[in-house]
């Protein structure tokens, strides 16, 4: 099997643990997006949904925004900034573009200066559309999406574990092992291991304000 690295930082989610009550309201985590070819709404959709359902056993929502919107106003946990570089819809380029060196690929990378994680994500769309060619290009364009939407989520997933446990340390398994391999991207489920899913609840419970019920009537 091959695999495809991460050479700087990045992912994760656990299906062990379980899910914080979900009927709560809290500011959570703005994730501030800019793609340079914005791709269709299905796999932004797709993205999102793969986001939130990784990182819900660690009790950790966001709240999306266009990192271009005009009105950028709002109250944060805490702020993530990912640049979306090259292509992200899910055309595919002939899988011979991939080329030899197919290991040495980058999807994502996380800045890291001085020895501290800053919250700035790069993604490079068209390295991941080349790297899932040939798994899901005879895939029917809606499914298509979804998948792309979801290996987009997993990628960023991956980024967001080392912004949020501060670390530049990879796991042994799961979102936030240092390389995925196309079945850990397309597969219908994958997450953090359970010790990662525990380091990031530790950043949530001291992240987050504190959980409040939500009257739907007010
Ligand atoms: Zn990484």
């Amino acid at each position: 099997m091959r695999f495809v690295c991460f050479t700087t930082l990045l992912l994760g989610i656990c299906s062990v643990a379980p899910a914080r009550d979900p009927v709560v309201a809290s500011p959570g985590i703005g994730v501030f997006i800019d793609f340079e070819n914005r791709p269709s709404q299905n796999i932004v959709s797709s993205m999102e949904r793969e986001v939130a359902s990784i990182m819900l056993p660690a009790g950790l929502s966001f709240a999306w925004q266009d990192l271009n919107a005009p009105h950028n106003d709002g109250s944060f946990a805490d702020l993530v900034v990912i640049k979306f570089k090259g292509s992200c819809g899910s055309g595919f380029a002939p899988f011979s573009e991939l080329g030899p060196n197919e290991t040495d690929t980058t999807l994502a990378s996380t800045t890291v200066s001085q020895g501290q994680v800053l919250h700035f994500t790069e993604v490079h769309c068209d390295e991941l559309r080349r790297y899932l060619a040939r798994d899901i290009s005879s895939v029917r364009e809606k499914n298509r999406d979804r998948l792309y939407g979801q290996a987009l989520g997993r990628i960023i997933s991956h980024e967001m574990y080392h912004i949020f446990a501060a670390t530049e340390k990879h796991a042994s398994g799961g979102v936030a092992r240092a390389c995925h391999s196309r079945a850990e991207l397309t597969q219908p489920v994958f997450g953090f291991d359970e010790k990662e899913t525990r380091i990031l609840r530790e950043y949530a419970d001291l992240t987050l304000p504190a959980s409040i019920p939500v009257n739907p009537r007010l």
